[in-house]
């Protein structure tokens, strides 16, 4: 009998995937009461319609392979949204299309010369979604950074002219709209104009969009080049089913399709995903609670010190005063409240938090309170 290896040989792996570095999403403890403030999900449960339905269709069906084009589910979107069922396609969650964006749009950078590297461009703003470049690098296409200016406003519009940074021609653009994680919104003037100044394709992530002021559904519905990329995850409390979608030219919109798992949008999910459609007054109320909740928080915060940027999604980017972020992180853990820190980045003097629910904030602020209060340098 051969000797059995402890480990399979190196060569087994491609060399791109052993050298990728996996996206880090933020902790899921699947036990212990912790109040999660840190991956953005909505506090508030989808509505007792949505919960029904989800139950409702538990039954023989499960046999079955899902619709996969999500047809009803679609077309509800387009009457929602005043567009055509050809010019949305749902996925996985939004993830699976950003994805196949990549695949759709952009070539691996080994498969084009040197002088056509933009073909193989992948570009998007920093800090922003983290899972860009982790897409970008496992297609093997080249990365193209542009950094946000240091209030985290876009670079625009002189920055633009100047060229700094941004490559017109790269094939596909993401940007987060309102920016994750600076909870920044961009005004539809400054959107329009960097989606007018790219030839390849843009997508505009709209994850947070429901919290915000304005959205720019009306530019991916009039410029060919653009897309807007939806989820169900955070206004509509549906991290757990997994489904969103992007919206577009019904010719962007079908090479999408083509690249996307035939059945990847799971039945259960478009059940959900329809009956929230039919549930809308709910979930708006539920924003209007986060958003004021949004307010009360990034006053309190201000007031013990904090430095807070003004935010249009559920979350706010915070620079906690003294002791270091990395402290409050564990600080704060330490009394059952997860926060997201990113640590070894340009961000790791701050602390994300997301807007939980008025019950979740006031434990959230005892704690801060009490560890200010505990002093700077202790150890415990
Ligand atoms: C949460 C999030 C998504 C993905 O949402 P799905 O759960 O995959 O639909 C996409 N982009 C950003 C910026 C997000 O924060």
């Amino acid at each position: 009998m051969p000797a059995v290896a402890s480990h399979p040989p190196d060569h087994l792996v491609r060399p791109l995937v052993r050298a990728l570095d996996a996206y880090v999403p933020g902790e899921q403890p699947q036990r212990g009461r912790l109040i999660k403030l840190n991956t953005n999900e909505n506090p508030y449960p989808p509505s007792l319609k949505v919960i029904a339905a989800t139950r409702d269709a538990v039954d023989g069906r499960l046999r079955l392979y899902p619709d996969p084009s999500a047809a009803r589910l679609r077309m509800r979107l387009a009457k929602h949204h005043g567009c055509d069922p050809a010019n949305i396609i749902v996925g996985n969650g939004s993830d699976e299309l950003l994805a196949v964006a990549v695949r759709a749009f952009a070539e691996p950078a080994s498969s084009v010369s040197a002088s056509r590297q933009s073909a193989a461009t992948v570009q998007y703003l920093t800090p922003s979604y983290s899972l860009y470049p982790t897409l970008a690098e496992s297609h093997g296409a080249r990365r193209n950074e542009v950094p946000l200016e240091a209030d985290f406003t876009l670079p625009l519009p002189a920055a633009l002219r100047r060229g700094r940074k941004w490559d017109f021609g790269a094939a596909l653009t993401f940007v987060t709209t309102p920016n994750a994680p600076s909870g920044r919104g961009y005004s539809q003037e400054e959107l329009e104009y960097l989606c007018s100044a790219m030839e390849g394709v843009v997508v505009l992530d709209e994850a947070y969009v429901d919290f915000a002021s304005g959205n720019a559904l009306a530019l991916a519905l009039s410029q060919p080049h653009v897309l807007v990329a939806r989820t169900f995850s955070k206004g509509y409390s549906l991290c757990f089913q997994r489904v969103g979608y992007v919206v577009g030219h019904r010719e962007l919109i079908a090479a999408l399709a083509k690249l996307r798992d035939s059945y990847s949008v799971n039945g259960l999910g478009q059940v959900a995903a329809l009956a929230t459609l039919d549930d809308l007054p709910y979930y708006r109320a539920n924003v209007k609670r986060i958003i004021k909740t949004r307010t009360r928080l990034t006053g309190e915060l201000g007031a013990l010190g904090f430095e807070v940027l003004p935010s249009e999604t559920n979350f706010l980017l915070v620079r906690p005063p003294a002791p270091e972020a990395a402290t409050w992180f564990t600080e704060l853990r330490a009394r059952k409240i997860l926060v997201r820190y990113f640590e070894g980045s340009s961000l790791s003097d701050r602390l994300r938090i997301t807007v939980g629910t008025d019950e979740e904030v006031d434990t959230l602020l005892r704690a801060v309170r009490a560890i200010l209060r505990s002093g700077p340098s202790r150890s415990r």
